[in-house]
């Protein structure tokens, strides 16, 4: 067992020493299972909220609504979920209300796939309900039950089903993906936000190329928002041979491969519903990687907050060596990489004399950063009033 599960071992066995049944449930059995790292470790049991209050000394009601109590344990929080079902959807999205249930059955029965559907009791005992561990061993991404059916429950599903093959790199079985081709439409009524998450994690994932390739052929692509990108390709290559490190990365790479004009990469970010941070690496790096042969050492120099982004998107899309040595030895040499670094002020210029408030200060400011940048000017306030000085005179 993983050390996230033994030092949660004490909890589960106090539930089962109250009556109750308590297992280890989801991504961190499947996981364990694997020989992967695990991140959160999830717990479901039979005992309803207000039990699992009146058994623990510290817990928080973190989703109370829903199930959800966390117990702190030496400083460690653990959510313990109570066995639910989820009632019919109307809409394709949410349950309409959740019941909870003592059935571990009922719990497991209501999850995504098979590989998620396994618990695992405090000593390792694993309880497999619907041959999760034979999909496990043959890497197969199987719906619990009727896949079309459960795709209309949740539409969100077919989304987890590509980013789960592209993360464990498993087949997904041949019902299930029919369900998927045949449901993808569904995939229209879903919030963008849960989309983008299990996209995120599609992209990131080892064989992203690969789901994206069913996620074409299955049509699912046409449903996700944003404008359409026409050349797959480019950017499915790529992902054959690396993958992003993080989400930021991993969509300016899709935004740049994507062939998009200005407005289309506005409109694209807008219907992404993407957040500031990802825009503005995007809007800073985009130009600059489709440029390359133009680039400025301050137009690198303006992209600063991005340049890690900038050279492994470089690097991603496979730019010889020297293009990317290039590039990254500009930005080791970069005199200054903000204007807070610049050894003047406005404030020290007008104090000095040289200058009256107004707006040519403001020019006169940008041109030192300018030359202070491309090297034209050395980063200390005598040369730079020097040249703020003639510059003026220039000015007549
Ligand atoms: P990850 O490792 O990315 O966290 P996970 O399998 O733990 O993967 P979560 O989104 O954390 O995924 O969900 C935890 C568990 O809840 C899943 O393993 C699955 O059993 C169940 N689950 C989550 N989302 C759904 C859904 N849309 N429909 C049915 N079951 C779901
Ligand atoms: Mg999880």
């Amino acid at each position: 067992l993983p050390k996230e599960f033994i030092v949660a071992q004490p909890i589960l066995a106090k539930l089962e020493a109250a009556g109750y049944e308590a297992y280890f449930v989801g991504g961190s059995v499947r996981d364990t299972l694997l020989g992967k790292p695990i991140h959160d470790v999830d717990i479901a049991s039979s005992a309803f909220p207000e039990e699992i209050k009146s058994l623990f000394n510290h817990t928080v009601d973190t989703g109370i609504q829903h199930g959800t109590v966390m117990v702190l344990n030496q400083g460690t929080g653990y959510e313990i979920t109570t066995f639910r079902v989820e009632s019919t959807y109307t809409d394709f999205r949410r349950p309409d209300s959740v019941t909870f249930v003592r059935s571990l059955e009922e719990d497991l029965k209501r999850r995504d796939f098979t590989i998620n559907a396994l618990a695992m009791r405090y000593d390792g005992q694993v309880i497999d309900l619907f041959h999760g561990l034979d999909d496990l061993k043959n890497n197969v991404i199987r719906a619990v039950g009727n896949a079309e059916q459960r795709f209309t429950e949740d539409a969100l599903r077919m989304m987890r089903a590509l980013r789960f093959s592209a993360q464990l790199n498993f087949n997904i079985e041949s019902d299930t993906r029919k369900a998927l081709i045949e449901l993808a439409p569904n995939l229209e009524k879903i919030a963008v936000e849960r989309i983008r998450v299990e996209f995120e994690k599609l992209l990131l994932g080892a064989q992203a190329a690969n789901s994206l390739k069913i996620a074409l052929t299955s049509k699912v692509m046409n449903y996700l928002p944003g404008p359409a990108i026409r050349n797959w390709s480019l950017l499915m290559d790529d992902l054959e041979h690396d993958q992003a490190s993080n989400y930021m990365v991993a969509w300016v790479h899709l935004l740049v491969r994507a062939g998009f004009d200005k407005n289309q990469l506005q409109q694209f970010m807008y219907d992404w519903k993407m957040s500031r941070d990802v825009m503005k690496a995007a809007n800073a790096v985009v130009p600059l990687v489709n440029n390359l042969k133009n680039i400025t050492v301050f137009d690198i120099y303006q992209a600063y907050d991005h340049h890690n982004t900038l050279l492994e998107v470089l690097r991603l899309t496979g730019r010889d060596l020297e293009t990317i040595q290039r590039i990254s030895h500009i930005i080791k040499m970069l005199p200054i990489t903000k204007n807070a670094e610049l050894n003047i002020s406005g404030g020290q210029l007008i104090r000095d004399g040289v200058i009256k408030p107004g707006p040519l200060l403001g020019n006169l400011l940008k041109k030192i950063e300018y030359a202070v940048v491309i090297g034209e000017l050395p980063n200390n306030y005598e040369a730079l009033k020097k040249f703020a000085k003639e510059y003026l005179n220039g000015q007549g």
